[in-house]
């Protein structure tokens, strides 16, 4: 399983001890100053408590166990074997190389195998992947894989399309530029008619053709 949860930072050495409040707002204290701006003066002031808040906010899957989230299932289903798909799920994520907004949305399916899950639950597998340091070939496969490894369905796929913000407003400054990933387990990947159904629900026709080659 690719589900990787990291350890209670109790639990991890001292070299890894999680840095109190007071710490992590001193951090942000010296990238003010490092950007060249006073850390005292009147708009800035606090300005690291609330990064720190932020950063509580855009972190918070570290917290959440996607596992969990999934161990809830029902099996009445009346025999319901089609795709399950939830489409358009807001996507927003940190990249771990800058640390900047990854913006986007994804799209995931699965075919049930005797049991589904709370629709909810699927998006908020995505927003555990996501509101953690991410790339997002990483962040596709793992939700993909928590899903596949949970309900055992005949199938998933997921895929996510995004904007790295480390690519529109610094480097190579490409704005309009989206990255499209994929992760097709099961059913999804061994059967082409599948796959392009599920291309075809999430009006990827164009990317279907491309995505069905690459297999
Ligand atoms: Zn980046």
């Amino acid at each position: 399983m690719n589900v990787k949860t990291p350890a209670p930072l109790a639990e991890a050495p001292l070299s890894r001890r999680r840095p109190t409040r007071e710490e992590a707002e001193a951090a942000v204290r010296t990238l003010l100053l490092w950007a060249g701006d006073d850390p005292d003066r009147e708009g800035l002031v606090d300005t690291p408590a609330r990064v720190v808040r932020a950063y509580e906010e855009f972190f918070s899957g570290y917290e959440i166990d996607p596992v969990e989230l999934l161990a809830r299932t029902f099996e009445e289903t009346d025999g319901y074997d089609e795709m399950v798909l939830l489409r358009d799920i807001r996507l927003e994520s940190h990249c771990e190389h800058h640390m900047v907004p990854i913006i986007g949305r994804a799209h995931v399916a699965y075919l049930p195998h005797k049991r589904v899950v709370g629709i909810s639950k699927l998006a908020r597998v995505v927003e555990a992947y996501a509101k953690r340091l991410q790339i997002q070939e990483k962040l596709t496969a793992q939700i993909a894989n928590t899903i596949n490894d949970v309900l055992q369905p005949k199938g998933v796929a997921v895929v996510i399309e995004a904007a790295h913000q480390c690519m529109t407003t610094r480097g190579i400054h490409k704005p309009g530029v989206s990255m499209v990933t994929s992760r097709m387990l099961g059913a999804f990947r061994d059967d082409a008619a599948t796959r392009r159904e599920f291309l075809a629900m999430i009006g990827m026709r164009g990317t279907a053709a491309r995505l069905s080659e690459e297999g």
